[in-house]
C-alpha cells in the first residue's frame, strides 16, 4: 500500500468515530497481546489490540492522520474479539475496530479490489436471498451429483475447496437403537417449553450453501418443544458491520427487528456465531435517542444461540455418537457472546465419554471474508488449529459457525486428515 494520507477533517463528518470513552479505557497493560492471533503470528505492536487502540486514539485526537497504513492494520485484525476476553479493563474492542473501519471505508483507504469484493458480497448478493441461492445453485447441485467421484482428479488446492462442500448423503456416526425419550422429572421437555415460540434466522450463506444445517436446526428446535414461526430469510448485516458499512447494516437490522416483532415469537434463534453476536449488538447501530435503539435492545434480549435454546430445554439423548468428538469454539460464540458451556455440555451428553477438549480458543482464520483478503495469515491460523485438532485424536470436529466449518473442512481435506467437520445442529439432530 502507498502511504496516502487523508486529512481527518475532510471525511469524518457523518461517520461515528471510535468512542473516546472506549479508547480511553485502555491502560496499555498489554495483557491482551498474547491472546491476539495476529500479534502472535506477526509479532508487531501495530497488529496487536493495544497497538490498534493506540492508533485509533491518535486519529481521534487528531495527533495522527488516518492513512492507508492504519487502514491496513485495522483490516489485518480478524475482529475475533479474543482481546475482549483477555482485557481486564473491559475495552470494547469489537465496537471500536468496527467504527474505525467505518472511517476507513468513508475515506476509501482500502484496496479497490477489496472494496469491489465487499460491495459485490455485502451490498448486491447477500442482502438478496434469491440471488444468493441462485449463485450457490451450481455448487449445491454439484455437491449431490455423481460428478463428485471425479474430485480426486483435481489438484490438492481445489480438492480442499471441493471437500468443503456439503456431502448430502454422509451421516453422522451414531450407535444404539433409538431410545424412547425420557423427559425430565415433573414433565417432558416439550411441556417445559410449551407455548414458547421461536423464529429462526436462515441467514444468507447458510441457507444458500448449507441448507441442511437450517433444516437440522428446525428439527432440533421442534424436538426441544419450541413452536416455530416462519423463519426470517435474509442476512443480518454482520459482514457489513465488520466492514464498516453501518448504513446498510442498519437497514437490515430494521427489517429483521420489524419481522420479529410482527411474528409475536418469544425467541429469536441463531445457529451462526457471527450472526448471533451481531443480533445481540444491534442497538450499537443506532443513536440512543433513536426509537430503533430501544427496539433493538428489546429484540437483543430475545436472541438466543441454538446451543442455549437446546440446553435450556434439557432434551434427552436418544442415541450416542459412535466416534470421538472435539469442539471448536467459534470466536463470536466464545469471545463475543461468552458461550462456551452449553455446546460442550450438549456434546458431552451425546458423546458417550468420547469428548476430547481441544484446549485452544484461538481463531481458526476464517473470520468472514478474511480468508480471502488475508490468505497467508488465515492459512497459518488454520494450520495451527488443525495441528491442535490432530493432537486430540478426535474424528469429528463440531463448531457453531458456518464460516469455521467450511474453512476447517477445506484445510483438513488439503492435508488428507481423517476428520469430519460438522455443525452442532447436525450432531444434535442425529442424537437427540
Ligand atoms: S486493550 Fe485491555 S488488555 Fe489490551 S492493553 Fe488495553 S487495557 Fe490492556
Ligand atoms: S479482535 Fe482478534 S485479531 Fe483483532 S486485535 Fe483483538 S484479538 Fe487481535
Amino acid at each position: 500500500m502507498s502511504g496516502e494520507i487523508i486529512d481527518v477533517g475532510n471525511y469524518l463528518e457523518g461517520v461515528a468515530a471510535p468512542s473516546a470513552e472506549g479508547l480511553n479505557t485502555c491502560t496499555h497493560c498489554g495483557l491482551c497481546l498474547n491472546a491476539c492471533p495476529t500479534y502472535r503470528v506477526l509479532g508487531r505492536e501495530m497488529d496487536s489490540p493495544r497497538g490498534r487502540v493506540f492508533m485509533m486514539r491518535q486519529v481521534r485526537e487528531e495527533q495522527m492522520p488516518l492513512s492507508e497504513l492504519i487502514a491496513e492494520h485495522l483490516y489485518i485484525c480478524l475482529d475475533c474479539r479474543a482481546c475482549e476476553t483477555a482485557c481486564p479493563s473491559g475495552v470494547p474492542y469489537g465496537s471500536l475496530v468496527e467504527a474505525g473501519r467505518a472511517q476507513v471505508e468513508a475515506a476509501r483507504l482500502t484496496p479497490a479490489r477489496w472494496r469491489a469484493l465487499r460491495w459485490l458480497l455485502n451490498r448486491v448478493i447477500l442482502p438478496r436471498p434469491w440471488l444468493t441461492r441462485a449463485i450457490f445453485t451450481i455448487p449445491r447441485l454439484y455437491a449431490g451429483s455423481p460428478l463428485r467421484a471425479l474430485a480426486r482428479l483435481l489438484p490438492p488446492r481445489l480438492r480442499g475447496w471441493e471437500a468443503a462442500l456439503p456431502h448430502p448423503g454422509a451421516r453422522i456416526p451414531v450407535r444404539g437403537p433409538e431410545r424412547a425419550a425420557e423427559g425430565p422429572a415433573g414433565g417432558s421437555h416439550e411441556a417445559a417449553q410449551a407455548g414458547k415460540t421461536a423464529m429462526a434466522l436462515t441467514g444468507c450463506v447458510m441457507e444458500a450453501m448449507l441448507p441442511h444445517i437450517n433444516r437440522a436446526t428446525e428439527s432440533v428446535l421442534r424436538k426441544a418443544g419450541y413452536g416455530l414461526v416462519p423463519p426470517h430469510a435474509g442476512c443480518c448485516g454482520a459482514l457489513n458491520v465488520h466492514a464498516g458499512e453501518r448504513e446498510e447494516a442498519r437497514r437490515m437490522a430494521q427489517d429483521l427487528i420489524a419481522a420479529f416483532e410482527r411474528s409475536g415469537a418469544e425467541y429469536f434463534i441463531s445457529n451462526s456465531a457471527g450472526c448471533g453476536a451481531q443480533l445481540k449488538e444491534y442497538a450499537h447501530l443506532f443513536e440512543q435517542h433513536d426509537p430503533w435503539y430501544e427496539r433493538a435492545e428489546r429484540f437483543a434480549s430475545r436472541v438466543v444461540d441454538l446451543s442455549q435454546a437446546i440446553a435450556a430445554a434439557d432434551v434427552p439423548t436418544r442415541r450416542t455418537l459412535d466416534t470421538s468428538v472435539t469442539y471448536q469454539d467459534a470466536c463470536h460464540l466464545a469471545h463475543a457472546q461468552r458461550i462456551r458451556k452449553e455446546p460442550r455440555s450438549l456434546l458431552k451428553g451425546c458423546a458417550g465419554g468420547a469428548f476430547r477438549e481441544l484446549g485452544d480458543d484461538q481463531c481458526c482464520g476464517s473470520a468472514g471474508i478474511y480468508n480471502l483478503t488475508h490468505p497467508e495469515i488465515a492459512n497459518e491460523l488454520l494450520r495451527q488449529k488443525l495441528e491442535k485438532i490432530s493432537a486430540t485424536g478426535a474424528r469429528l470436529v463440531v463448531t457453531g459457525n458456518p464460516g469455521c466449518l467450511l474453512h476447517l473442512r477445506r484445510g483438513a481435506a488439503e492435508r488428507g486428515m481423517d476428520v469430519d467437520v460438522r455443525h452442532i445442529a447436525e450432531v444434535l439432530d442425529a442424537t437427540l
